[in-house]
């Protein structure tokens, strides 16, 4: 299957380059990446960590995209946010559990790589690009999703270190990853601001956790934490500045969120087009019928406005303009509303066929709804969006 909008003048503003990774992210995830996911799903592991195509995301050496060791051979935090965008995109065209393997490493290990001590970064990051170990993000708890003010899992002194006490839910990659950037309270009463952030090794005693459901395959799951002890260097950044080292992740993860969302919005298209091209109805076929037709323009149209949108923000977080929060918000919402559209309109040009069960539309049905609700809301973008509006008293 070729997407619809793979090359020509809708990539004129990417380098040579970066078309060559989109180009191979495509090419890795429809014939190596996609064969190992979907024999990972028949046997009924898709909601459990695939190991397997993490080692194969990590030979082919996209990990290495993510931490870069520097000539004085010490690691670097510096991901680029176009680069981010453009494999999570090409893996997403042809491989959501690939693409979601990938986001995934990137998202927990970032705090780590970020605001992490030297011995944290030195005894995980080599690993973590090799792929031997992953990494999750653990922000969400059960009373505290959209509202991170409210978060209530405990990080109480103890000695040098800190005891961890509480639950997190809806933990991507838990409960198999081996190192968790765990997000706490240190100080009572004081919302936002007294957040820490902690770098949790799995096999941390009094750590322990259960796999959960969703609606597509994604390795999810709860965690517990009972006066889990960690060590003063675990301390991600400052002390109650948790929510700063938090916040500065999301906003290099909500565009390319975004990212993930266009690459399922252009294989659905791709598949749209080809079933449309090829049905015979109505002596002619299905792409006659301009209502068809012009749906998917329309959709091929709205598609390519949400990438350049996500495409710009991440040009402006490499190029380091500040604050992100507004474009990556912008980013993230349009596309993944657009995504879900996207997809949804594939589904009716299909019919029947795309609702049975392992066609690929059927998968991406499912894969396309989450991105609306994690990493912040749709609702949450707007309210980022609307703040920095009013802020500015409507000024560009
Ligand atoms: C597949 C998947 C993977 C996830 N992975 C992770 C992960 O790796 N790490 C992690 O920490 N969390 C993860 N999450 C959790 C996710 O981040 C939360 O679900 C999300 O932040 C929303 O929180 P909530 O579900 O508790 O909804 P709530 O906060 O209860 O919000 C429910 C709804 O209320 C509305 N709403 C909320 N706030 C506002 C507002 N300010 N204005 C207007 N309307 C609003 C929105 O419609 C929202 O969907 C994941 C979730 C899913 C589905």
């Amino acid at each position: 299957m070729a997407t619809a909008v793979a090359t020509g003048p809708l990539d004129a503003h990417l380098e040579p380059a970066q078309r060559e990774l989109l180009a191979r992210c495509e090419r890795l995830a429809r014939e190596r990446f996609a064969p190992l996911a979907a024999a990972h799903e028949a046997a009924g592991e898709g909601s459990r960590l695939d190991r397997e195509l993490v080692g194969a995301l990590a030979a082919e050496g996209l990990f290495e995209r993510l931490y870069r060791r520097g000539e004085d051979r010490s690691w670097s935090a510096v991901v680029g946010a176009m680069d981010l965008c453009l494999i999570r995109e090409g893996l997403a065209r042809a491989s959501t559990a690939a693409e979601t393997a990938f986001g995934l490493q990137g998202l927990g290990s970032y705090p780590i790589l970020q605001s992490g001590t030297a011995a944290v970064i030195e005894r995980w990051v080599p690993r973590l690009a090799s792929g031997e170990a992953v990494a999750a993000f653990a922000l969400s708890e059960p009373d505290a999703g959209s509202d991170v003010a409210r978060l209530s899992l405990r990080a109480e002194r103890d000695g040098t270190g800190y005891r961890l006490s509480g639950e997190k839910v809806w933990i991507s990659n838990a409960p198999e990853a081996d190192l968790y950037a765990v997000f706490a309270r240190t100080t009572a009463g004081a919302g936002a601001r007294g957040l820490t952030g902690f770098a949790v090794a799995r096999e941390s005693p009094g750590l322990s956790g259960e796999p959960l459901e969703m609606i597509s395959p994604h390795p999810i799951g709860r965690l517990v934490f009972d006066h889990v002890h960690v060590p003063a260097e675990a301390v991600l950044g400052e002390v109650d500045r948790g929510m700063s080292v938090a916040m500065r992740t999301l906003d290099l993860f909500r565009p390319s969120v975004g990212a993930f969302a266009i690459g399922m919005a252009e294989a659905a298209l791709a598949l749209a087009v080809a079933h449309a091209g090829e049905r015979e109805a109505f002596g002619g076929r299905l792409k006659d019928l301009q209502a068809v037709s012009h749906r998917l323009a329309d959709v091929a149209t709205r598609v390519q406005a949400a990438r350049l949108l996500v495409h710009d923000a991440a040009r402006s977080f490499d190029l380091g303009l500040r604050p992100i929060g507004q474009v990556a918000a912008m980013a993230k919402l349009m596309a993944t509303e657009v995504a879900q559209e996207a997809v949804d309109a594939a589904v009716q040009v299909l019919g029947a066929r795309a609702l049975e069960r392992g066609h690929p539309l059927e998968h991406l049905y499912r894969d396309v709804r989450a991105p609306r609700i994690y990493e912040g809301a749709s609702e949450v973008q707007r309210e980022i969006i609307s703040r920095a509006l009013f802020a500015e008293g409507g000024r560009r």
